[in-house]
C-alpha cells in the first residue's frame, strides 16, 4: 500500500464541524459516518457534548489517542486554522470539506494558499478544499455528504466534481457496481489525480482505476506515474472542460494547432490513460477489465441464435481495433459435425433459432478451444427453446474453464434480468447492444497493449549547451522576445542540420557571402527580422538568386520589408545555401508550452502545407526514439516520406532524430515558449533546417 493507505482504512474518524443542526453538512457526514464505518467516529464542535450520541470534543487536540483521518466542516474563515491544529496533534489526513477557497475569488485563492503552506509545513495529506469527501467500503467508511453510500466492489474512483460522484453512485447502486475508494478532489489544492492514482496502483483491492477530471494539474508527473501504474492496473478517465491554450498565445499559425485539448490527447495516451467519453463507456470499460482476464489474440468469435444480430456485431468488430476471428478447419470440422444443417459454422456462428442451451454450449466450446479466438461474443434472442438463465449458466462454466473473456449481449428486457445476474456475479458483462459489447472487448484489447508497452528513456544527445545559450542571451541583450533565422545557431548548437548560411549588411557582403556559398544554383536570400514572422508571406524570400542579381535583391528585400512595416527592426539578409527540393519533402518540427503538460511537440507536413492540410500530430516533450518514430508513423503523409509514387524515401532517421533533438532543447531551456522549424527539409541523403521561428521568455534566462 502507498502512502495514503491509513486515508483509506483508519480506525479512528474525527469531524471537525460535526453537529445535529438539521440539513448541515456537519450532520450528515456524522451520520453517514456513524451509520456504517467499522472504526469510531469522533466529533469535534466546542458547542456540543454528544452529537447523534457520540461524545463530541472541544477541538481536535483535546481528542484523546490516535486520529487518522480528520474531515473538516468548519466556516471558511477559521478552516485553515483548523487544518493546522490537525497537523499540530499529529493527524496525518485531512479532508477538507469547507468550500470558499479558490474557487471563491482572490480571498479564497489567498486562504488556499495558506492551506496549501500548511500541508507542507506538516506534511499533511489533505483531501480537498471544497470536496464532497472520501469513502472506502473496506471499513465501511462513508466521510461525505452525499446522500447515498457506495457498495463494495474492485474499483475506485476520484472526482474533481462532487456532484458527479453522486450522480455516479446513484447510478452504480442501481446496476450493482461495487467501489473500493471513492474521492472527491475538490479544489486539488494538495493532493491530486496522481496521489491517488499512485495510491490505487498500489492497493490489491482496486482492479480499475476511474477518473472523472476537468483538469490535471502536473502533466508531466502524472505521465510518469501513470505509465508505472498501468503497467498493472488499468486507468480509466472522462476528461472534461477543455481549457484554453493559456496566456502563451503568442501569435503562431501553429502555437495554436498545438492547443491543449491536443495536449490531453497526447499526454493520457502517452501515460497509458485509456480515454473514454461517456459515464456509460466509462462503467462498461470497468467492468469487463475486472471482470474478464485480458485476451491473447485480437480475434473475436460469436455465436448467435439470430442471424440479423450476428451481422451488426460483425459490423461493430469492423469498426474496432478487434478482428473477426477466422476459425481453424479442426474448428469448422466440429462445428459441422455439432450443428444442424443450415447453421452457420463460418463466424458469426448461427446456432439458429431453433437452439436449446445444449447445442449453444457445444458451440461455445468448440470456439473457446480454438487459440485463434481470443474473445467471444455470446448473444442470443428470446426463443421458445432457450431460456437465458441456462445459456448464462453454460456461459460462465465454459468461461471459467477456458479462461478467455466473454461479453453477453442478451436482446431482450425482463427476460434477461435474472441471466444478467448469473453473469455479473461471475465478472461476465451483458449488453442489449451488441455494439457495446465489442467495444468493451476492445478496451480489454486496448489494455493489453498498454500493458505490455516498454517505455524508453530519452536519448541524452551530446549537444553544446552553452552555445545555445549564448544565442538566447543575445536575444535577451537586444531586448526581443522574437527570433527568426538569426537563431539558426541554436540549432546547430544541438546537432540539428542547418545549410550553410550567413547574415549580411549591405549589398557587398552580400555579394561576397554569396560568392562564397553559392555552388552553381545561385542562392537563397532572406529578410531577418523580428518584425517579419512569415517572410514569404511579405516577399521577404527569394531563391535560387544569381550571383548578378544578389545586391538588386537585397535592395528589393529591405525595400518590401520597410513597405510592410516603415519602423520594421532589421538585422539584415540571410545568404543561404539553395538546396534541391526535388526530391525533397517539407516538414514541420515544433513545440509550444501547454499550461497542464508544459513542452509540446509537434510534428508534420510542413511548408505551406502545415496550415491547408493541418496534417501533425503532437507529443509531449521529452520525447524518447520510439515516441519520435510514432510521430512520424502517425501523420497521413507519411508514404509521402516513404517514397510514395515511386519517389526516393526521405532520410527518416534524420527527422526522428531531429524530433528528439528538438524535445531535448525545449526541455534544457524553458525559456523558450514557442519554436518552429518551418520547413525541416526532409531529402533521401539527410534533413536541413531552413528556417526556424521562436518565443522566448527573457524573465527565464
Ligand atoms: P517563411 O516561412 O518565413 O516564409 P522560409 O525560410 O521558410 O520563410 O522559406 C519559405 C520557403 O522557401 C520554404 O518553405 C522553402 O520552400 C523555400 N526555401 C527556403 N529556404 C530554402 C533553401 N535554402 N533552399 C531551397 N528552398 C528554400
Ligand atoms: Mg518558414
Amino acid at each position: 500500500m502507498g502512502e495514503l493507505a491509513t486515508m483509506f482504512a483508519p480506525d479512528r474518524v474525527a469531524v471537525v464541524g460535526a453537529t445535529e443542526s438539521e440539513g448541515s453538512v456537519g450532520r450528515a457526514i456524522t451520520s453517514n459516518l456513524a451509520a456504517d464505518f467499522d472504526g469510531e467516529v469522533v466529533p469535534v464542535n466546542p458547542n456540543a457534548d454528544t452529537v447523534l450520541g457520540l461524545q463530541c470534543y472541544e477541538d481536535i487536540g483535546a481528542v484523546p489517542g490516535t486520529v487518522d483521518v480528520a474531515v473538516v466542516v468548519v466556516p471558511a474563515s477559521i478552516a485553515v486554522d483548523v487544518v493546522e491544529s490537525c497537523g499540530e496533534t499529529g493527524v496525518e489526513n485531512v479532508v477538507v470539506i469547507t468550500a470558499g477557497f479558490s474557487e471563491a475569488g482572490s480571498d479564497g485563492a489567498s486562504r488556499e494558499r495558506r492551506l496549501r503552506e500548511v500541508a507542507d509545513e506538516y506534511d499533511l495529506n489533505v483531501v480537498g478544499p471544497n470536496s464532497l469527501g472520501i469513502m472506502s467500503t473496506e471499513v465501511g467508511m462513508n466521510a461525505t455528504f452525499g446522500p447515498e453510500n457506495a457498495q463494495p466492489g474492485p474499483i475506485s474512483f476520484m472526482s474533481q466534481s462532487g456532484a458527479f460522484v453522486t450522480a455516479v453512485l446513484d447510478w452504480a447502486n442501481d446496476r450493482d457496481v461495487g467501489f473500493k475508494d471513492i474521492v472527491s478532489l475538490g479544489n486539488k489544492a494538495v493532493l491530486d489525480e496522481r496521489h491517488f492514482v499512485a495510491e490505487w496502483g498500489d492497493d490489491p483491492g482496486t482492479d480499475v482505476i476511474l477518473a472523472y477530471l476537468e483538469g490535471i494539474e502536473n502533466g508531466g508527473q502524472f505521465i510518469q506515474t501513470a505509465r508505472e501504474v498501468t503497467q498493472d492496473t488499468p486507468i480509466l478517465m472522462v476528461k472534461s472542460g477543455r481549457t484554453e491554450a493559456g496566456a502563451s498565445a503568442a501569435a503562431s499559425h501553429t502555437g495554436t494547432m498545438a492547443g491543449s485539448e491536443r495536449a490531453y490527447e497526447a499526454g493520457l495516451e502517452q501515460a497509458g490513460v485509456l480515454r473514454v467519453e461517456t459515464v456509460q463507456e466509462l462503467f462498461d470499460y470497468a467492468g469487463i477489465l475486472s471482470g474478464q482476464p485480458l485476451p491473447e489474440a485480437d480475434g473475436v468469435a460469436i455465436v448467435t441464435n439470430a442471424g440479423g444480430p450476428g451481422v451488426m456485431t460483425t459490423d461493430a468488430i469492423g469498426d474496432s481495433d478487434l478482428d473477426l476471428a477466422s476459425f481453424s478447419n479442426e474448428t469448422i470440422d466440429s462445428l459441422t459435425e455439432a450443428l444442424p444443417a443450415g447453421a452457420n459454422v463460418y463466424n458469426p456462428i448461427d446456432v439458429i433459432g431453433d437452439a436449446d442451451v445444449e447445442r449453444f454450449r457445444e458451440a461455445i466450446e468448440i470456439t473457446l478451444a480454438d487459440p485463434n479466438v481470443g474473445a467471444a461474443i455470446v448473444m442470443a434472442c428470446p426463443t421458445a427453446t432457450l431460456t437465458f438463465d441456462e445459456l448464462a449458466e453454460a456461459t460462465v462454466e465454459l468461461q471459467a474453464e477456458y479462461e478467455t473473456p466473454v461479453a453477453a449481449s442478451l436482446m431482450g428486457g425482463d427476460s434477461t434480468r435474472a441471466a444478467q445476474s448469473i453473469l455479473s456475479e461471475a465478472g461476465i458483462p451483458t449488453y442489449f447492444d451488441p455494439a457495446r459489447a465489442v467495444r468493451s472487448l476492445d478496451a480489454l484489447r486496448e489494455f493489453r497493449e498498454i500493458q505490455a508497452r516498454e517505455y524508453a528513456e530519452p536519448v541524452e544527445f551530446d549537444v553544446d549547451h552553452e552555445r545555445a545559450r549564448e544565442v538566447l542571451e543575445s536575444a535577451k541583450r537586444r531586448d526581443t522576445n522574437s527570433l527568426g533565422v538569426e537563431a539558426m545557431d541554436l540549432l546547430d548548437a544541438y546537432g540539428i542540420p542547418t545549410p550553410e548560411g550567413e547574415i549580411v549588411d549591405g549589398e557587398t557582403e552580400a555579394r561576397e557571402a554569396a560568392e562564397r556559398i553559392d555552388d552553381g544554383d545561385g542562392v537563397v536570400m532572406k529578410i531577418v527580422s523580428p518584425d517579419i514572422l512569415h517572410k514569404s508571406d511579405i516577399g521577404g524570400v527569394e531563391v535560387g538568386v544569381p550571383a548578378e542579381e544578389v545586391a538588386d535583391t537585397y535592395e528589393d528585400l529591405v525595400t518590401r520589408a520597410r513597405n510592410y512595416q516603415s519602423d520594421a527592426t532589421i538585422l539584415g539578409v540571410q545568404i543561404q545555401e539553395m538546396l534541391d527540393l526535388d526530391a525533397a519533402t517539407e516538414t514541420i518540427v515544433g513545440m509550444n508550452r501547454d499550461p497542464q503538460f508544459g513542452p509540446l511537440v509537434l510534428f508534420g507536413l510542413g511548408g505551406i502545407f502545415v496550415e491547408v492540410l493541418e496534417d501533425t500530430t503532437v507529443k509531449v516533450a521529452p520525447v524518447s526514439e520510439p515516441e519520435a518514430a510514432s510521430m512520424v508513423d502517425e501523420i497521413e503523409s507519411a508514404p509521402l516520406l516513404r517514397g510514395a509514387r515511386g519517389r526516393d524515401p526521405v532520410d527518416e532517421a534524420g527527422v526522428v532524430e531531429t524530433i528528439q533533438r528538438l524535445s531535448q532543447l525545449v526541455t534544457d531551456f524553458p525559456a523558450i515558449l514557442e519554436l518552429d522549424i518551418n520547413p525541416l527539409v526532409a531529402t533521401p541523403d539527410g534533413v536541413s533546417a531552413v528556417d526556424v521561428r521562436l518565443t522566448i521568455d527573457q524573465e527565464q534566462l
